[in-house]
């Protein structure tokens, strides 16, 4: 049998799958993420196993990471804040033991990838998707390729208005109060005393968090007039939508005729397993390969 592999490479944890070529994942398990040489370690000798069946590996990586198939350091990531991981050939150290193809691309480049091809993104020309977890990270798809330049997005880091009843000053280490600063699980934990699933679902901050991400929102649509916006990760198990759908359109005052809003800013089909399934597709199309 043909398999692929997939390696979604988190900041506190890497999750490793097999899968075949329908996208069905056949089996996962997931390491924490500790220094490069353990971590990496143990990737090799989970995927070991398979090492005859198996035919190509998709990365999704935290970030940022080297895409440039021209640069000295394609493959690597770069200036995460993670000292330990800074500059690790990460793509090198896998080809080393496995000599096949490695797709390689962002953590949300891979979950927007899984949508596309079998969530709420199929059939679409334009597909963006943000995680609103740990941190906030986004991606973009257009006609299947993904939206890139010197390097890849990092919409995560948008610049958002500050809502009137919000004086929490923000915690991104680089830009205090940028959308990852304002609304990823870490800025609320330290704004409201308590993680987001342990605040009641009534609590007046959601409607301060789901403002923030329709400014999200709404700059995605200024940008990209995309078909689909997907939200996912772990801020959103709290029902945010209706309240992001409303303050969007009040943002947009009729500005953009969008598509239904139940349509357009939506969560994903694939849930968790988006990044896994968009890795091992990445894989199987043999898409941004090194
Ligand atoms: P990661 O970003 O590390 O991959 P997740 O996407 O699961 O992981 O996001 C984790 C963040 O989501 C944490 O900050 C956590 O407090 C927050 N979170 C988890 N569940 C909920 C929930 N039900 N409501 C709001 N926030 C949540
Ligand atoms: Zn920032």
């Amino acid at each position: 049998m043909e398999i692929y592999g997939a390696i979604e490479a988190g900041g506190t944890k890497f999750v490793c799958a097999v899968g075949n070529a329908a996208l069905e994942i056949i089996e996962k398990v997931s390491f924490p993420t500790e220094t490069p040489q353990k971590t990496i370690a143990a990737v090799i000798d989970y995927f070991n196993q398979y090492k005859k069946e198996l035919k190509s590996i998709g990365v999704g990586s935290f970030g940022p990471i080297d895409v440039q198939p021209n640069s000295a350091e394609y493959g690597y990531i770069t200036t995460t804040p993670k000292l330990d991981w800074q500059y690790v050939d990460f793509v090198g150290l896998l080809k080393r033991h496995f000599a096949i193809p490695i797709a390689w691309t962002t953590d949300v480049n891979a979950a927007c990838y899984g949508e596309y091809i079998s969530g709420k993104g199929q059939g679409l020309a334009s597909v963006v998707y943000y995680t609103i977890g740990t941190g906030v990270g986004g991606g973009a798809l257009q006609n299947g390729r993904f939206v890139e330049g010197f390097s890849h997005p990092e919409m995560g880091h948008m610049l958002v208005r500050r809502h009137s009843e919000d004086s929490f000053e923000g915690n991104c280490p680089f830009h205090k109060s940028c959308l990852e600063g304002m609304a990823a699980g870490p800025a609320i934990e330290k704004r409201v005393g308590k993680k987001g699933q342990e605040l009641s679902s009534d609590d007046p901050f959601w409607q301060i968090e789901a403002e923030y991400l329709a400014q999200c929102a709404y700059t995605t649509t200024l940008l990209f007039s995309p078909d689909i916006i997907i939200f996912g990760g772990g801020v959103m198990q709290q029902s945010l939508l209706p309240q992001v759908h409303q303050a969007f359109a009040e943002l947009m005052n009729g500005y953009v005729k969008t598509p239904p809003l139940e349509n357009y800013i939506v969560q994903p089909k694939l849930g968790n397993d988006a990044g896994t399934i968009g890795c091992l597709a990445l894989a199987k199309n043999q898409r941004n390969l090194l």
